[in-house]
């Protein structure tokens, strides 16, 4: 986030060349080769599965006003503030790289003028920033997928939204690894009484809390039951579950979500201290979470957030939704997906050139993966073939040439025929 200096011209005589050794920066990561088909077919699945729930995709900027994530919330500043890449640009604007998805979202509800027009079901794929302790599966620049339901306050949304990401896991071939931990935090009115209760219990283990918690300890004490001190968690054990304190309409709709998900056949496993600090949220949260990845756990975390679109200026929108980390979803596949093959097309020399090129063309025009190496005799360019995984040579030699003809042969299994031209493309594709 320096500005950069102008650099004077380095004398160059036209022989010396000035370099700087550049490094990546720390906790980002480049994504080639294996684990970028990794990487992308963990994205194209989750979209393809999310659009046949419904959701269409949105994008949006990956900087944002710095209020759109710290809207001065006493708790916000200190738990996303300290990892925020914030920065004032030259215009004297503070700027924030997104943390997360959600909020850019419900800023573009907002300022989109769509807080008309709901439900909208929006998935959404990106890079997220994070100033954290670099580690396995936790970056600084990492990536997510997201679905969110924006506008209903109904459970069916919740569960849907629930639903989704269990047929992304699904789908990926990483269900069994991978559990839905869910928990309600009711209404306002019930949170209240939960409060109540929680400050009550607390208290009398005042001297053994962490200090972190102490001090959350009369303002958020939600907090406190999410702490991830060894010593709290302890004391976090035989606290008071949120359930006695639910009044009718939050317990009936908890029931409603659990009757849906288990009419949807989702697997669910009941965890009372998955709890959310901030005002926002309400009801529904959720975790997927495995025991594959260590420490990093979580794979996808989500819930229901009626007050944020509130908070930004906008009316009353309920919303629930979720998101996951694609590293963490990246690293539990058990396969990485195969390198594309496709068909490698061999002048057998510099005189079939043109019309391998307009062979490889018409191939790409009919949606076929084709290549001609840019140089070389026949056998190199065999050799180039096999190194990137061809199925298919299609050789080009002067008499087939002047027949209308090519060789065809089968990288594999090493079989051969002869296709006339105008027939290639189709019987290839
Ligand atoms: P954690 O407890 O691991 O810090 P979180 O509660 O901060 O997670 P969310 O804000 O709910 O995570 O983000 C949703 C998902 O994004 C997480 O479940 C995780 O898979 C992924 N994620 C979050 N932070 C990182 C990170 N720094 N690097 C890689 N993935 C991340
Ligand atoms: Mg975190």
């Amino acid at each position: 986030m320096t500005e950069s200096q102008p650099r004077k011209p380095a004398p160059n005589d036209g022989q010396t060349v000035r370099s700087t050794r550049v490094q990546p920066v720390r906790g980002t990561h480049d994504l080639i080769g294996e684990s970028a088909r990794r990487h992308f077919h963990v994205i194209e699945t989750a979209r393809r599965v999310a659009a046949t729930y419904g959701f269409d995709e949105w994008s949006t900027p990956i900087f944002e006003e710095t209020a759109v994530f710290a809207r001065g919330l006493g708790d916000t500043s200190d738990v996303v503030m300290k990892e925020m890449y914030s920065f004032t640009d030259r215009g004297g604007e503070s700027l924030t790289l997104r943390p997360e998805a959600t909020a850019g979202v419900c800023r573009a509800l907002v300022t989109n003028g769509l807080t008309q027009s709901l439900p909208q079901k929006v998935f959404y794929t990106g890079p997220m920033f994070r100033y954290e302790r670099p580690q396995k599966g936790r970056y600084r620049q990492f990536h997510q997928i997201d679905v969110e339901v924006l506008g209903s306050p109904e459970p069916l949304a919740d569960a849907e939204v629930i639903a989704c990401g269990w047929s992304i896991l699904q789908a990926l071939g990483v269900a069994q690894d991978v559990v839905l931990e869910l928990n309600t935090l009711g209404d306002r009115e019930s949170r209240m009484a939960y409060r109540e209760a929680l400050i009550a219990y607390f208290s009398t283990h005042k001297e053994a809390l962490s200090e972190d918690s102490r001090l959350r300890l009369e303002r958020n004490p939600l907090r406190v039951v999410d702490s991830k001190d060894p010593g709290d968690k302890a004391i976090v054990a035989d606290a008071p579950t949120i359930h006695p304190y639910l009044n009718e309409h939050s317990a009936a709709f908890y029931g409603k979500l659990r009757e849906h998900l288990a009419r949807i056949g989702v697997p669910v496993v009941e965890n009372p201290r998955i709890v959310r600090g901030l005002d926002y949220y309400s009801h529904t949260a959720f975790e997927f979470v495995t025991s594959q990845l260590g420490a990093q756990g979580t794979v996808l975390g989500g819930g229901r957030y009626d007050g944020l679109v509130e908070e930004m200026g906008g009316p009353h929108t309920p919303c629930v939704g979720w998101a996951a980390g694609v590293e963490r979803l990246s690293m539990l596949l058990a396969q990485p997906p195969a390198a594309p093959a496709g068909i490698a097309v061999i002048p057998a020399a510099e005189a079939q050139e043109g019309a391998a090129l307009d062979i490889v063309q018409a191939l790409r025009t009919a949606g076929i993966r084709a290549e001609m190496a840019y140089r070389g005799n026949l056998k190199r360019r065999m050799e180039r073939a096999n190194k990137t995984g061809a199925h298919t040579a299609i050789i080009l030699g002067e008499s087939e040439l002047a027949r209308g003809v090519a060789q065809v042969k089968n990288l594999s299994t090493g079989d051969q025929q002869e296709i006339a031209l105008s027939e290639l493309a189709e019987k290839l594709a």
